[in-house]
């Protein structure tokens, strides 16, 4: 059975969600989005995400013609309308149909659409047995370029990096920022366990995005007594890590163990990261607003 979709105020069938060859989303990837999960008939973390698809929207000056909580009933009914429990939810608003040029002005309604179906990131047992990772030539966008905090439809940046990692054959790629620092994976926020047992990930100034599932991770690891840090690392941090881990909201927390061809620590998913993985999956269980009462 095909998908039901919002598109612009309807729901429609998915053969009949279609939007315009003039729409800045497709000509110049201007844009912003949200991928958002869904987990034992809970929208999960919906107030973050629609928090940061506001906020991204705002940074490029794209006015969402919805209100934060009509926005969540669009997310809710859409899973409604698919029968949605456990899934992956994706959010898009665009500038909309202009002309040919790419001057924002000309576009006078945005484009806001909701698919609610299903994701699978990684195959089964790379969960199990941890990632392999390597850095990548493609440096992460600079912050005053195209911030990499605002979530835009415009993800060349991080689909070269994803390109180097394919042709390489591994499965996901690190981004470095400008000065060499560790930014993010392509669509995923790093996490390192050092050998004092303090859960490090690069800061949002390093070039990552804030990540919800970063963060969700953080607050768990506070909760659990462990020292957390967002401070910036280097590759020499990740080769002399006990533990990493890759955490986002498709493939939520995944072990990493080898990278640049170094294995990791032990070169086996770590006993923190474990712990991790078990606490995260313990609060998608009761976090966030109910699809179906
Ligand atoms: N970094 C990038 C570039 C992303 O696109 C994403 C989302 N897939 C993340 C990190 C992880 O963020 P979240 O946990 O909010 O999904």
């Amino acid at each position: 059975m095909g998908l039901v979709i919002y598109l612009d105020g309807q729901y429609v069938p998915e053969e009949k969600a279609l939007v315009s060859v003039f729409d800045h989303g497709l000509l110049y990837g201007d844009g912003v989005f949200e991928g958002i999960r869904a987990y034992h008939n809970r929208v999960f973390r919906m107030d973050e995400h629609i928090l940061r698809l506001y906020k991204s929207a705002r940074a490029i000056t794209l006015q969402i013609p919805l209100t934060e909580d009509e926005m969540k009933e669009i997310v809710l009914e859409t899973c409604r309308r698919n029968d949605l429990r456990d899934g992956y939810i994706r959010l898009v608003v665009t500038r909309g149909p202009g002309d040919l040029g790419l001057d924002p002005r000309k576009c006078h309604k945005p484009t806001l659409l909701c698919i609610a179906a299903s994701i699978q990131m990684y195959p089964e047992e790379l969960y199990q047995q941890g990632l392999e990772l390597i850095t990548v030539a493609t440096r992460r966008n600079l912050p005053e370029a195209c911030n990499p905090q605002v979530k835009s439809l415009n993800y060349l940046n991080n689909i070269c990096a994803k390109i180097e990692a394919n042709l390489a054959g591994v499965p996901e790629a690190i981004m470095l920022n400008q000065q060499g620092y560790v930014a993010e994976a392509t669509g995923d926020n790093i996490f390192i366990v050092d050998d004092d047992s303090t859960l490090i990930t690069p800061p949002a100034s390093a070039g990552a995005l804030e990540g919800v599932t970063r963060n969700t991770v953080m607050e768990i690891a506070v909760k659990k007594g462990i020292k957390v840090e967002e401070c910036t690392m280097t590759r020499y941090d990740i080769y002399n890590a006990r533990e990493c881990f890759l955490t986002g909201t498709a493939a939520e927390v995944i072990p990493a163990v080898k990278v640049d061809g170094r294995p990791i620590g032990e070169g086996k998913p770590g006993k923190m990261t474990w712990e991790l993985i078990d606490a995260f999956h313990e609060v998608t269980k009761t976090d966030g607003p109910l699809i179906f009462r």
